[in-house]
Parts: structure tokens; sequence; C-alpha cells
């Protein structure tokens, strides 16, 4: 089994998740880089899997089904014009062979789900499209910021090993919030040097895995009293779980 994490805009990830020569896709924003991958990979598509409404991860769905035949999985509360099978929090599948969970995460979007995979010959993995980003989370366009951090912390409750696939090359800028929230965070530090390194070699920074992500992640660390700290001295009148992380969400949409 791998994980192929296909460049496409200015820093969508598309994955390719193949065993042998089958191969689902995450979010396919654009059917070309995924239809050349497959033929790279020399891999046929068996299922095409959306986590929410936005163009960048639903715009090639339908051309990658006319051109392959796979089933197309997609959220339920989307309201999503093209024919798929629906599907939402608690529903469980098989692809490839393996068992596929799904997980509500709404914020980002009000009917996003996400996919577990409990066991792959890789360990447990995440494709959480928009909700999870590597140091940081999405935006909260429909949902509410209570919304967002049950997702959040719904996440963070999985194992440790999980990799993370998310749909966006945006650690860095991530990196560099979460530096403002937490300078003196090590574990953090060290993360931010090693993704600049990957960055600078032309590498993806991702997966990451959840372990990390607690470690490194200001909107996983909401409660820790650094990042409370660092939230209260920016935004004086959040006091509880729910306003804290509200406040570290409208911090981050600003912060340059
Ligand atoms: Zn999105
Ligand atoms: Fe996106």
């Amino acid at each position: 089994m791998k994980l192929l994490p296909v460049p496409a805009f200015s820093d969508n990830y598309l994955w390719l998740w193949q065993s042998g020569t089958d191969a689902v896709v995450v979010d396919p924003g654009d059917a070309e880089p995924v239809l050349k991958a497959l033929s790279q990979q020399k891999a046929t598509l068996r299922a095409i899997l959306v986590t929410h409404h936005h163009a960048d991860h639903v715009g090639g769905v339908q051309d990658l089904q006319a051109a392959t035949g796979a089933r197309v999985l997609a959220p339920a509360a989307e309201g999503l014009s093209f024919p798929h099978e629906s599907l939402s929090g608690g529903d469980t599948l098989e692809l490839l062979g393996i068992k596929v969970q799904v997980i509500d995460v709404p914020g980002h979007t009000a009917g996003h789900i996400a996919y577990w995979i409990p066991a792959s010959p890789l360990g447990p993995v995440l494709f959480c499209g928009d909700t999870l980003f590597s140091g940081g989370c999405g935006r909260i366009f429909e949902g509410t910021p209570a919304q967002m951090l049950q997702s959040m912390d719904t996440l963070a409750a999985l194992p440790a090993d999980t990799l993370v696939c998310c749909a966006h090359e945006y650690t860095l800028s991530n990196l560099a919030f979460a530096k403002a929230v937490e300078p003196d965070n090590a574990a953090l530090l060290q993360y931010d040097t090693a993704c600049q390194a990957m960055r600078q070699a032309g590498r993806p920074t991702l997966p990451s895995s959840i372990g990390l992500e607690r470690l490194v992640n200001p909107f996983l660390r909401s409660r820790e009293h650094s990042v409370v700290e660092a939230v209260q001295r920016h935004d004086p009148a959040a006091h509880d779980d729910v306003s804290v992380f509200a406040a570290l969400r409208s911090w981050k949409n600003n912060f340059k």
C-alpha cells in the first residue's frame, strides 16, 4: 500500500491511496493530475472519496468518474449536485479490501466528513480534507467554533500513529502562527526546522501524524495553559474552551 500526495493548483494535495494496481483518490479538485498519476503508477481507479463541497475538492470528480467508472462516495449533507453514494458519520465501508470509517467533522463546512482507516499495512490513516492541517485547522466558514472544537477533539482522540493526510500544503505558514502562540514549545520549533528543510528540498511536509499534531498544533492544544495564556493576552474576553478556541481561530485569520 502507498499514499501519494498528488499536487494540484497552488497548494492542494489530491491523495492517491494505492494497493497493488488498484487506487482510491480523495478530493480530486482536478482530474488531469490524477489521471496522469494513475497512468504513471499503472493503477486503476476504484473509488473517489469526497470530504466536502468546495470546488478545489470536487472539481475533477465528474471527469474522473467518466474516465474511470470509479464509484463516487461523498458526504450526505453537503448539497452535492453530482451522482454519489451518500455517507455520514458512523458509516463504514470496505475499499481495496480495507475497512474505512466515516467521521463527521463539521466546522469548515456544515457537512464535512473525514475518512479514517483504523488498520492499513501502513498503520491507521486519516483523510481529513480541510478540517485539520499540519500545525493548523480549516477556516470556520459554515459551522460554529463549538463544532470545530468538537471536530478537533474527535480527531485528536485517534491513535497517535494515525497518518494525517491533509488536503493543503499550509504547514509552514501554520507553524509561523503556532510559534507566535507558543514560542517556547520545543517540539514545535524542532518540527518547524524539519519542515523548512523538507520544503526547501521540494518535498511535501505530509502526511503528519496525530501524535505529532498533539504536540505542535495550537488548534489541538487550545486547552493547554501556554495556549490559553497567549490567546487571553491577545483577546482578554476569551474565557472558556469555546471562546478561547474561537479567539485562537480569529487571531490566525488576521495573522500575517
Ligand atoms: Zn475547503
Ligand atoms: Fe480546500
